[in-house]
């Protein structure tokens, strides 16, 4: 079964991100918890709670469809102790609100070195971020999001990704999401489907399909390889087509919430349509 959605606004409420998705015929959606431009956000009140299960529940959208998405100020790999402890007390409340929603997944960038530590030693910070972060929570998984490696964003390459979560503690409650607009801007080629097969051949060679937990589909409006990240309606970008048929098509692919985060979001039920009918396309 593929879970397909999109990153739907939670403006109003999170319950209002599930009733969105259900809006876009969506089997799946992610969304932000809080602000994510924000540091502080007031808690999720019962009532918020209450509505975002309930809404969830009509809609049919089980906690593994679901794919939240952590602030985009969070560093778990900051070089500095005071911003990375910040870091890492928001990261928890991210996790803990995901908790709260009854929710299993939590998506985010892995870090930054900020051209200040070496590449190893920011991978092993977030490794140990994610550590701490586990052990003051339960029940949900970090799932690390490959980057197109803008500036010092870490997670661009496989390798990346491979050791951070050998440096996790509990591998049941780490994985990854593979974002295509950010593989292809970071050099892992999808524009045909000999590329797709190589890709993620490597992919899992070097990382395991069995840490997958999610997937971002965008296509791309950065160039191969121009660590730019400039997403794209699915088709119109860099990578063109065939690779989000050729994903809809494999079976490695199942079971996991599937996210378009494209530029339109008025095609987004479009895209979802045509995603679904590649699955059975020849
Ligand atoms: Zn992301
Ligand atoms: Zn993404």
């Amino acid at each position: 079964m593929k879970f397909i959605g999109a990153h739907v606004s939670a403006s109003g409420g999170v319950a209002n991100a599930a009733i969105r998705a259900a809006e876009i015929n969506a089997s799946a959606f992610a969304l932000f918890t809080k602000n994510q431009r924000q540091w502080k956000a007031a808690a999720l009140t019962p009532a918020a709670i209450d509505d975002f299960k309930r809404a969830c529940d009509t809609h049919n959208f089980q906690p593994g469809q679901i794919l939240p998405h952590d602030s985009y100020l969070i560093n778990l790999g900051h070089p500095e102790q005071e911003a990375l402890d910040k870091s890492r007390e928001a990261f928890i409340d991210e996790l803990q609100r995901c908790e709260q929603l009854g929710l299993t997944l939590l998506n985010f960038h892995p870090g930054s070195h900020l051209t200040k530590i070496p590449v190893d030693d920011c991978l092993a910070r977030i490794a140990e971020s994610i550590n701490i972060a586990l052990d003051k929570t339960a029940g949900v998984t970090a799932v690390i999001e490959n980057t197109a490696g803008q500036g010092s964003n870490l997670g661009f390459r496989f390798e990346h990704l491979a050791a951070i979560i050998d440096g996790v503690e509990d591998k049941s409650r780490v994985g990854v999401c593979i974002d295509t607009c950010h593989a292809f801007a970071a050099g892992y080629d999808l524009r045909s489907a000999e590329a797709c097969e190589q890709t993620f051949a490597e992919f899992g060679r070097v990382v395991g399909f069995n840490y997958l937990r999610g997937m971002h589909l965008n296509d791309a409006k950065s160039a191969f390889g121009s660590r730019v990240d400039r997403h794209h309606s699915l088709g119109e970008g860099n990578i063109g087509h065939e690779a989000f048929a050729w994903i809809m098509r494999d079976p490695r692919f199942d079971n996991i919430p599937m996210i378009l985060e494209t530029i339109n979001p008025d095609i987004w039920a479009e895209e979802i349509a045509w995603l679904r009918a590649q699955q059975h396309a020849a």
